[in-house]
């Protein structure tokens, strides 16, 4: 994803003003295959907007979206095939699956989508079921017929069984009671390991994207705020927001407790349709200052792939090197 910008023009209603609302307001972020990327922050941050950016559902207003090395909107049939390339989880396992059609068709429709012929489909849907901890034999029920753990399995098995490069996974957990979440997490893990899928694992539940994926990035209004491998986050988040959401976390752990900061979130995330000057995160900030409210901070480097957008973060004085030698 490189410079991507989704905005929507939300009209006046009701004594409510109208104006541009600043879903992802200039992302850039790089997946590797194999790799899980979680992405972090409170409900109105932008996250939804990214995810159906990342697979497709929507188009960007400036920027681009690439898949295996082309533009997922390429004219014709090239954009088309790659935006089948990725696909998504949503949150609620009983509204994405349609109620009058058997799980079992369900989770045939990215195959028949596809043009798979049904018998061909069927067989696959018999094969990808035990994958994700399901009997074959529930692909006859109806959605109503499974628990909610039952219906995320399914909806896993749906976005993988055509093989997609990527899935995108928004909040996908997020409704399942937490022995189910942990149940449903190791099984992810467990298929990225089979199927050498890429993940994209969005979620405001810190303890299970960092328990998930190789690389985390923390969104506010619309922006990265800060990147990094998620050894280096959750031993040391860097900027003020995600030290105050993790601060929200419970932590197992009594010395990490004890070792906590005092940064607490406070207030609501402002409305993106008028987001603060400078850094968008001052208004809760108890570090800002002056500065904060003229100059946007810029992502910088603080080493080893993490990267933060705060006045305050320390930045990696990066060697300068002297120009190899090039033998004749
Ligand atoms: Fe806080 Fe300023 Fe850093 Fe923004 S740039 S997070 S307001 S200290
Ligand atoms: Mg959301």
């Amino acid at each position: 994803v490189q410079g991507a910008v989704k905005h929507f023009r939300i009209r006046a209603e009701g004594g409510r003003p109208g104006g541009l609302l600043r879903a992802v307001d200039g992302v850039s972020l790089r997946l590797d295959a194999g790799e899980t990327l979680g992405v972090v922050g409170e409900s109105g941050c932008g996250k939804s907007t990214l995810a159906r950016l990342i697979v497709g559902l929507l188009p960007p207003d400036a920027g681009t979206v690439s898949l295996r090395g082309g533009d997922i909107w390429a004219p014709g049939t090239a954009g088309r095939e790659r935006r089948r390339q990725s696909q998504m989880v949503f949150q609620n396992p009983a509204g994405s699956m349609n109620p009058r059609r058997t799980v079992g068709a369900s989770v045939a429709e990215p195959l028949v989508a596809r043009g798979v012929r049904s018998a061909r489909a069927d067989a696959e849907v018999e094969r990808m079921l035990p994958l994700v901890g399901l009997n074959p034999k529930m692909a006859s029920r109806m959605p109503h017929e499974m628990s909610g753990g039952q219906q995320q399995r399914a909806s896993i098995a749906r976005a993988l069984i055509a093989r997609p490069a990527l899935v995108v996974h928004d909040e996908a957990v997020a409704s399942l009671d937490i022995s189910l979440q942990a149940q449903i997490l190791n099984l992810l893990v467990e298929l990225q390991e089979t199927l050498g899928t890429s993940y994209v694992f969005i979620s405001h539940d810190l303890a299970a994207v960092q328990a998930i994926s190789h690389r985390v990035i923390v969104m506010y209004l619309g922006e990265i705020v800060e990147t990094a491998p998620a050894r280096t986050f959750a031993e040391q988040p860097l900027h003020p927001y995600a030290v105050a959401l993790r601060n929200s976390t419970l932590m197992p752990d009594p010395a990490l407790e004890r070792s906590r900061s005092r940064i607490v979130l406070r207030g609501d995330v402002p409305s993106p349709m008028n987001p603060p000057s400078g850094c968008r995160f001052r208004t809760r900030c108890p570090q800002a200052m002056a500065r904060c409210a003229e100059e946007a901070p810029r992502l910088a480097d603080a080493g080893g792939g993490h990267l933060v957008a705060c006045h305050l973060a320390p930045v990696a004085v990066v060697p300068r090197r002297e120009p190899e030698a090039v033998p004749c």
